[in-house]
């Protein structure tokens, strides 16, 4: 395993990195933290999917690139740095398109999948209910056969892109201990979603979704009936390697900050970069988003091998959105007053790394069953 970058991933994200500088970031600090609307979004997206987001990993047939996990994710560290805003419905988006190349029907990939590497349809992923967070085996949502129909009953909760959403995967309790995923178009009569406003994270939608008697054709089932748990956690294998790049990217920018900031400041007739408890701070940061990445791109370089990585995955996760918290804690620390501020972007890093730990399995849950893989043991049946 080597973790230096090859040319072609050196070329790929240097080229995204100027388009990032250049073009999407200055628009995006010039719209602040306001929701995005859809058309905007859309925009941004597309212009991201011509540096090879979302399309990277995918075959050419569906219109993706055929590179791997690990190029992917080094492109998405690249827009995390810049705006975890724009990186989240990638992530989605990305997460969405897997699910439907590995479970559904020719018929759906060939209606949706093109649309969703292009960035011209955006996918929400729902299994969280008001009830139903860690614990996503407890589904309640329930779809009932009405001929060649599903009826779907329910509440979904914390969905990410849910007000940009074009289509919408909903895991559904389909029998006793059952769960299926159901395709549902966001138009569907009886459905209907509302923004959740957040802490951070604004500009990319988290909602709620409401289900009344939606009618879904059968055809729109994803993957075997009563396979949605498993299939889910094959889902939950990707989405951690991108929240734990999540992690390590808001908190490179942290440390990129506190490096620029501290070589500038001077307090005590010195340059703050020269006093040793800030020296050792930007040490800590340096060296915990290392280590963050090399978990992460090893569990991304195992996806690429077809293995399964439930615990490295759970690793990298944890690890990297904790050290994230910490990372741009340090750097309002080493802003002094000046990271208090909305001058300053690190203010703003420390609330969005703070919602990292959470998405896709919280710290607590990573550690369940990181111990359960080593002893055997589950925490939770
Ligand atoms: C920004 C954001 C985006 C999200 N996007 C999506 C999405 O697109 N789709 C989706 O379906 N969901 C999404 N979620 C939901 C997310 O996956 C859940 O919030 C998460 O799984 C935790 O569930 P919960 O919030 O209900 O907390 P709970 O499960 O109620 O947990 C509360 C606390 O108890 C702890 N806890 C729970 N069980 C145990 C246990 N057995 N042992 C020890 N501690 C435990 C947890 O770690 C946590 O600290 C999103 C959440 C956020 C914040």
């Amino acid at each position: 395993m080597t973790m230096q970058m090859t040319e072609e991933q050196r070329m790929a994200t240097d080229g995204l990195r100027k388009v990032l500088d250049a073009e999407i970031e200055p628009k995006l600090r010039a719209h602040g933290e306001k929701f995005i609307p859809k058309e905007m979004m859309k925009g941004f997206i597309k212009t991201l999917t011509e540096y090879g987001l979302i399309r990277a990993p995918f075959p050419e047939q569906w219109g993706g690139l055929e590179m791997d996990w690990v190029t992917h994710l080094r492109l998405w560290e690249e827009v995390g740095v810049s705006a975890i805003d724009l990186a989240l419905p990638i992530l989605i988006n990305v997460s969405g398109a897997d699910m439907l190349i590995r479970n559904a029907s020719d018929s759906v990939k060939e209606k949706y999948v093109p649309g969703l590497l292009s960035g011209e349809v955006f996918i929400s992923m729902g299994i969280s209910e008001p009830d139903v967070g860690s614990d996503v085996a407890a589904a309640k949502t329930r779809a009932v056969r009405d001929g060649d129909y599903w009826v779907i009953n329910g509440e979904k909760t914390w969905i990410s892109n849910g007000e940009h959403m074009d289509i919408f995967v909903c895991t559904c309790k389909t029998g006793e201990g059952e769960l299926t995923h159901i395709l549902i178009e966001a138009d569907t009569p009886g459905l209907e979603v509302r923004g959740i406003p957040k802490m951070a994270l604004n500009g990319q939608s988290t909602s709620q979704i409401f289900l009344a008697d939606v009618r879904v054709p059968v055809e729109n089932t994803v993957g075997e009936i009563g396979q949605g748990l498993k299939n889910t956690l094959v889902t939950f294998e990707r989405a951690r390697c991108h929240m734990a790049a999540w992690g390590y990217s808001i908190a490179r920018r942290a440390m990129e900050e506190s490096i620029k900031y501290s070589q500038t400041r001077s307090q005590h007739g010195k340059l703050i970069a020269g006093h040793q408890l800030i020296a050792e701070k930007i040490a800590n940061m340096a060296t915990q988003i290392d280590a963050a990445r090399l978990l992460t791109l090893r569990a991304a370089e195992m996806i690429d091998q077809g293995l399964r990585c439930d615990k490295e995955c759970a690793m990298a996760k944890w690890f990297s959105t904790e050290i994230a918290v910490k990372a741009c804690r340090d750097a309002v620390q080493i802003h002094g007053g000046n990271g208090v501020t909305k001058e300053f972007i690190v203010e703003r890093l420390a609330r969005e790394a703070i919602i990292g730990p959470i998405p896709d399995g919280t710290t607590e849950i990573q550690k369940l069953l990181i111990a359960r893989s080593l002893t055997g043991v589950p925490a939770f049946s």
